[in-house]
């Protein structure tokens, strides 16, 4: 069994985290591994969109595996899993020490599960925890190192709205029409509003807790939609998970 928790250099979302000395836990997404739903609020467009079968991923058979491991330990073995992430996040902050940078870790790389009911960001208030998250009101600056981002799907968009209204920002997937597979998705241009909210480029960094925040009205994350094939493409298109971008 690998650590839980890696170094986001090695995961195409985290490496972007220029500045910070980023690292994550990955799992198996929803009920993939079989044991356990560790997406609770998932829609059926994000379970067959997630991007756990990307990047690396997509090559090395290993890292599902270990993912799913990671998983099974969750729900089979929850004391040393929980002792284990506390061990591995205090290795992680003495390297980020050692470095003198600011450490950044996200949990839900590929769950959705409240870890303030674990403890965990309390336990590490040196840490910058950040996730994106499905549930609605979990949102915003939950603990002052913790900052949840809400996400769209085809499934909430009432929550949606009401996450944009009552002043938290918010993460949409966004198309445009044409042949943006693979490398060519960065290509796709984002809106500049979306239901009158500015939409802000996602993609540039992960570091959702340097997002600007508005005191009333929330921002829209803007992130375009990645696909490994034509066919891929059309089918999240048509589940209504990706918004078109209309300028
Ligand atoms: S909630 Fe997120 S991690 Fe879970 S299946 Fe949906 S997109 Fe993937």
């Amino acid at each position: 069994m690998p650590n839980l928790v890696a170094s986001g250099d090695n995961n195409t979302k985290t490496r972007k985290n220029v500045g910070y000395l980023a690292a994550g836990l990955s799992m198996a997404p929803h009920k993939t591994a079989g044991v356990g739903n560790v997406c609770g609020n998932a829609s059926p467009a994000c379970v067959a969109g997630c991007l756990n079968h990307q990047g690396l991923a997509s090559v090395f058979a290993t890292i599902a595996a270990a993912r799913e491991s990671r998983t099974v330990l969750w729900y089979q073995e929850r004391q040393w899993f929980l002792d284990t992430l506390r061990v591995d996040l205090e290795r992680w902050q003495r390297k980020a020490d050692r470095v003198g940078m600011e450490l950044c870790v996200r949990l839900n790389m590929f769950s959705d599960i409240k870890w303030e009911r674990f403890g965990i960001p309390q336990d590490f208030p040196r840490i910058q925890f950040y996730d994106y998250t499905k549930h609605p009101g979990r949102v915003g600056a939950l603990l002052p190192n913790y900052w949840l981002t809400f996400s769209r799907s085809e499934a909430n968009h009432s929550a949606t709205i009401a996450t944009l209204q009552s002043g938290a920002n918010v993460a949409a997937v966004f198309y445009q029409h044409g042949k943006f597979v693979g490398n060519r998705s960065g290509r796709q241009q984002l809106p500049k509003t979306w239901h009158g909210y500015p939409v802000i480029d996602g993609d540039t960094t992960d570091l959702r807790f340097d997002d600007p925040r508005g005191a009333t009205r929330g921002r829209v994350i803007g992130l375009r939609l990645k696909a490994h094939s034509k066919a891929e493409r059309a089918a999240i298109i048509a589940s209504g998970f990706a918004i078109k971008a209309r300028g």
